[in-house]
């Protein structure tokens, strides 16, 4: 039997109209009333220009309200949105426009030139295009089925193909309600959005914002000045960030000597691992940082380090939110193993992509590729991705740790860490490293002996410019193995 809720818009509407939905850095704000009633009139002229019920739209914008308004409007209309990454290749976008099935396009009026020049077998219309639209006589949804399609967010293909994970509308109320659990909510919260809303961690504040009546502070994009004056003088009391933008905050807050208020409670840190020296730094500096662990397939955060434990389990992801479940699948003696996920925010598949499906979902439990361990108390300590992982001699060993160390180093920017073939040990780590003029290879190997393992110390060391990084700013190891071919 599916499930039935009202729209949360339209309720959130009813229930607290005058209430900030959003408001911006320009002073913009909108509350839930005007929210509603601006998605209903868009939907209204979304269906005159054709997108009907199970429609698959794709959205491409930055940060801002229309974007939002647009999102609600198509769920209106039950049609789906599939956000679409911005900062995709032509060919990248192409892909995961054919394999969405999607039909139009909805871009920002900034965006909308640039994707008519790619000429897809698509529609494109911008959202000023669809505003001077007549509104159609369509009946719109006010209640919502869970178990319906609400959008599709592809992976960020850090490890092959990106997938297409639909999420349901049931996938995102209980990642909502289950992230409400952990974190709890209060009258005076506000969340800072400064994350790309085409990310599910972006996303998915707008939904809790309808759900919980709270108002999200918008920023187009993430600019370490705008973030940190956001949390000084603007009230904000929650951000999501993920690991290079807290680096950056630091450094201002150190720079101006400051702290911030005690009203801001909370810094969720997600989408990929996080250095032990940062969060080191970010204690000194009494940041509450709140690790976190989740994917695409999980709607946002399904593990999180919940606040009386931040400080004290430094490293680990904490434990699966209050609806969630995990368990490890190992086999090799030290614990470590592969991290499963189950829970009603987990997606149930991939779109159009069942062989991927198969492989990754089984009795509701979710393989999410990562290896992890979890601690007699229960915590989960995310160690890397399984693909990733380097058998030496016998030996494991996870880059990631390796690259947590270096990145200790003052003179190191960024680091990556792979397996390179080795006659006597069949892989052995070596490190590419992005930093100052001054560095050389044996100081980075001698600071790593300090904290590791002699079979851990990286055989060779290259500096280079950059690393290769995907749209989502994703260290792509599999690019640094290229480079020693
Ligand atoms: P693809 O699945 O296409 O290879 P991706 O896994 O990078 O891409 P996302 O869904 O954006 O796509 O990222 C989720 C992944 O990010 C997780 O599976 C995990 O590898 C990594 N990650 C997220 N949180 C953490 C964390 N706290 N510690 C370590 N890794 C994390
Ligand atoms: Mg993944």
């Amino acid at each position: 039997m599916s499930e039935i809720i009202p729209h949360w818009l339209t309720k959130q509407a009813f229930l607290a109209p005058k209430q900030i939905a959003i408001e911006t850095k320009e002073g913009d704000k909108i509350t839930f009333l005007e929210l509603n009633e601006k998605s209903e009139q868009f939907a209204k002229k979304l269906a005159s220009s054709g997108v009907t019920n199970g429609a698959h739209v794709g959205i491409f914008s930055t940060n801002n309200v229309s974007m939002v308004i647009a999102i609600h409007a198509l769920s209106y209309l039950g049609a789906v949105s599939v956000m679409l990454n911005t900062k995709l290749t032509k060919e990248e976008l192409h892909y995961q426009i054919s394999d969405g099935k999607v039909r139009t396009v909805l871009a920002c009026d900034s965006l909308g030139p640039s994707i008519r020049q790619m000429n897809f077998p698509v529609d494109v219309k911008t959202f000023t295009d669809i505003d001077k639209q007549q509104e159609s006589e369509v009946t719109l949804l006010q209640e919502i089925n869970l178990d319906d399609a609400f959008t599709i967010i592809y992976t960020s293909g850090t490890t092959g193909f990106p997938k297409g994970v639909v999420h349901t509308f049931g996938n995102h109320w209980w990642s909502a309600t289950g992230s409400a659990l952990n974190l709890g909510l209060r009258a005076e919260d506000k969340w800072l959005a400064a994350l790309p809303i085409f990310h599910v961690s972006g996303l998915s504040i707008f939904i809790r914002s309808a759900i919980y009546g709270m108002p999200v502070y918008l920023l187009e994009k993430f600019d370490e000045k705008n973030v940190h004056e956001a949390i000084m003088y603007r009230e904000v009391t929650i951000v999501s960030i993920v690991t290079v933008m807290l680096q950056r905050l630091i450094n201002l807050l150190e720079e101006g000597g400051n702290r911030y208020p005690p009203s801001f409670r909370c810094m969720l840190l997600g989408g990929g691992p996080a250095p032990e020296p940062l969060l080191e730094k970010a204690k000194k500096r009494n940041i509450p940082v709140f690790q976190s662990y989740g994917m695409t397939e999980t709607a946002s955060q399904i593990v999180t380090l919940s606040p009386e434990d931040a400080l004290n389990k430094i490293g680990s992801a904490g434990k699966p939110l209050f609806p969630a479940q995990l368990k490890i699948n190992s086999q090799n003696n030290d614990q470590v193993g592969e991290i499963l996920v189950k829970g009603p925010m987990v997606t149930k598949g991939y779109f159009n992509n069942s062989d991927a499906t198969k492989k990754a979902v089984a009795n509701g439990w979710l393989a999410t590729g990562d290896l992890g361990y979890v601690d007699q108390s229960g915590f989960l300590y995310v160690v890397d991705r399984r693909k990733d992982l380097i058998i030496s001699g016998g030996e494991n060993i996870y880059p990631s740790e390796i690259e947590s160390v270096l990145s200790g180093m003052d003179e190191v920017k960024e680091v990556g860490v792979v397996g390179k073939n080795d006659d006597t040990w069949g892989k052995v780590p070596v490190a590419f490293i992005v930093g100052n003029s001054t560095l050389t290879e044996e100081a980075c190997i001698a600071y790593a002996a300090n904290y590791l393992a002699k079979y851990k110390l990286p055989k060779q060391i290259y500096f280079i410019d950059k690393l290769p990084r995907n749209a989502s700013n994703k260290l792509v190891r599999a690019s640094l193995l290229e480079l020693l071919s």
